[in-house]
């Protein structure tokens, strides 16, 4: 394999109906076959639910990396800044780590039912039980409180319920969640390969500045996401300069959310070579195939 090889592509950070995707773990394994990956990455936010499904679906020839991605927290600045890890290749049964887990998905129930609480009592009419049941029993995050907000008519898209003046600021309650340096901690305790998802991604929010991401790269982080949807041609080159500075591996992929996101799998892939350092550091779980 080569970097340039375009019969290797591989997509590291894919959603299912575990978190806020929209395909379920065995159909989402089929539709990366079926794109032509050659490897790709179940990464719910908070769960490693979907795991066993997709596994089972996996189809022949396609390598599945098992992970997650993680809501972390940065408290250097106050209030500190929201960030997402993506963990791969962890043991899930390391007990630490799944606590954590558990914690945050208990969390995102309470935030979430508290966020349709703000909107209900604005008139909006929506319910936690509906909200609830689109998530069907995995991590519950804002696309689903988005869905009430397309299915009551109020807005068109899960875009447009991320503007201001509804899911992006008027309607928005903070997670609490895990402090990015105990999350480094815990991923590598538990055999795992941490690397910073979209870290320049403003579109989102604050984003953390340099000096913090050496800091992590000190505490153990692996590698950096720089080709995503959510960055600029520039932001990539920014992000791939330093990474090169911190002797972190470079990684791209498409974030991949099925139709709560336009974006399609494999839009942006990872080399070969910074997969197979990846799968070589981690000991928590093996690649699948
Ligand atoms: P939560 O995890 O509940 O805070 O919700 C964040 C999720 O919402 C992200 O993982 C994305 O899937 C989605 N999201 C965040 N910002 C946007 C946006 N501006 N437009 C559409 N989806 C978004
Ligand atoms: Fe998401
Ligand atoms: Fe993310
Ligand atoms: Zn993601």
């Amino acid at each position: 394999m080569t970097d340039t090889d375009p019969h290797c592509q591989i997509d590291l950070h894919c959603h299912s109906t575990a978190s806020d995707g929209t395909l379920t773990p065995a159909d989402l394994v089929r539709a990366g076959a079926a794109a032509g990956l050659a490897v790709m990455a179940i990464t719910d936010h908070d769960t490693t639910g979907g795991w066993a499904e997709a596994e089972a679906a996996r189809p022949e020839g396609l390598g599945l990396v098992r992970g997650a991605e993680l809501s972390c927290r940065w408290h250097g600045v106050e209030p500190g800044i929201p960030l997402h890890l993506l963990a791969y290749l962890f043991d899930p049964a390391e007990p630490v780590l799944a606590g954590e887990l558990l914690r945050l998905r208990l969390d995102r129930e309470q935030r979430g039912e508290r966020i349709v609480e703000l909107l209900r009592a604005d008139g909006v009419p929506i319910t936690w039980d509906e909200v609830r049941g689109y998530a069907a029993g995995g991590s519950v995050g804002r696309p689903h409180i988005a869905q009430a907000l397309i299915r009551a008519g109020l807005v068109g898209s899960t875009t447009e319920a991320f503007a201001s003046a509804w899911l992006g600021a008027r309607y928005s309650v903070p997670k609490s969640d895990l402090d990015v340096f105990d999350a480094l901690r815990a991923v590598r305790a538990a055999g795992g390969v941490a690397v910073f998802a979209h870290p320049r991604a403003t579109k989102r929010g604050r984003v953390v500045p340099d000096e913090l991401i050496a800091e992590l790269a000190d505490a153990g982080l692996f590698g950096l996401e720089a080709d995503h949807e959510d960055h600029s041609p520039a932001e990539r080159a920014q992000i791939r300069a330093l990474a090169e500075r911190l002797g972190l591996v470079v990684t791209g992929s498409s974030d991949f959310h099925g139709t709560h996101k336009t974006v399609r799998l494999g839009a942006f892939t990872t080399g070969p070579a910074a997969y197979e350092k990846i799968a070589s550091v981690a000991t928590g779980v093996p690649v699948l195939g």
